[in-house]
């Protein structure tokens, strides 16, 4: 039996920290201020803006929805982050992605002001995580950190192996884990052999967005999962591990729903009060 990685006691650990920071804040008149950017009608950033707007306010962080049409251009979306940007009472920004596909997704992300921006999209961030020089990275790769600490599964020395290479996710999750010196390989759509690679890791970390891709032959016994994986099937959110048939092999694993998704917005909400 896998010890469970559940998401809830890592978020309620950084909860209470995250209301009184708000609350400090709003004590010497800074009313701490999240804007989220939603262009189109994504369903899953629609949901995952609900769910902002709501543990916004269960914490005293206001939350403000700005849309755009599914038909918005780069230009309309880059002259509402410029107003984002300018106004003081607005202390992040978090464009949801991905974006439509006539956006111009990096003229987007180079337009946000670095010191606003909500998930270390802009390079100057990105770079800054890379060279271990800042480890506020996107929320989702420091969600995974989080849990990790949180259940003292070590690191240094031991080898990870993320499956997905995005900007949010796979890349800066690679240098969280190399500064806690585990030894990091990351997988992609062009991996000749994923399930061997897979079968050396003492940590699997899944980051890909297809329902059930890693299974228990791909996973080495005693093995420490992560899945961040969301995917909306007939069969209701389900990860990238098949957790039914990976729980039994592995030491211990995180649920979906429940699990990363659970941390990730808590992470988003502390990011704004910083
Ligand atoms: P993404 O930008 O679409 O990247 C997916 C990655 O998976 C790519 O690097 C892709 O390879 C790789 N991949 C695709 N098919 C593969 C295959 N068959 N074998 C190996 N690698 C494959 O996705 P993302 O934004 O990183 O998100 C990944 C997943 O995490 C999604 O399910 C998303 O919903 C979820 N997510 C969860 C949270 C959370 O809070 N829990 C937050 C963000 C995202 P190439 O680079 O070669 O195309």
């Amino acid at each position: 039996m896998a010890v469970i990685l559940a998401g809830a006691p890592v978020a309620a650990a950084r909860r209470d920290a995250i209301r009184s920071r708000a609350e400090a804040l709003r004590h010497d008149g800074v009313i701490s201020c999240l804007a989220i950017v939603l262009v189109g009608d994504d369903a899953a950033s629609q949901v995952y803006s609900q769910r902002l707007q709501k543990l916004g306010a269960s914490l005293g962080v206001s939350v403000q929805l700005e849309t755009l049409p599914q038909t918005a251009q780069t230009e309309e979306v880059v002259s509402l982050l410029n107003r984002l940007n300018a106004d003081p009472a607005v202390h992040a920004i978090l464009p949801m992605m991905p974006l439509p596909r006539q956006i111009d997704t990096d003229r987007v992300v180079e337009c946000l002001d670095p010191s606003k921006d909500a998930d270390s999209l802009h390079p100057l961030n990105a770079g800054l995580v890379a060279t271990g020089k800042s480890a506020w990275a996107s929320c989702t790769p420091r969600a995974v950190m989080a849990i990790l600490a949180h259940y003292q599964i070590p690191l240094a020395g031991r080898h990870a192996v993320i499956v997905g290479r995005s900007n949010v996710v796979g890349k800066p999750l690679a240098h969280l884990l190399l500064k806690e010196n585990a030894t990091v390989t990351i997988c992609h759509s062009q991996t000749a052999d994923l399930a061997g690679m897979l079968k050396q890791a003492d940590i699997v970390i899944a980051a890909v967005g297809r329902p059930k891709l890693i299974g228990a032959d791909m996973v080495k016994p005693g093995a420490v999962v992560v899945d961040v994986g969301i995917n909306d099937t007939a069969d209701g959110l389900v990860g990238d591990v098949d957790y039914a048939a990976v729980e039994p092999v592995a030491a211990a694993i995180t649920p979906v729903p429940g699990g990363v998704g659970t941390v990730s917005t808590v992470m988003v909400m502390e990011t704004v009060v910083r």
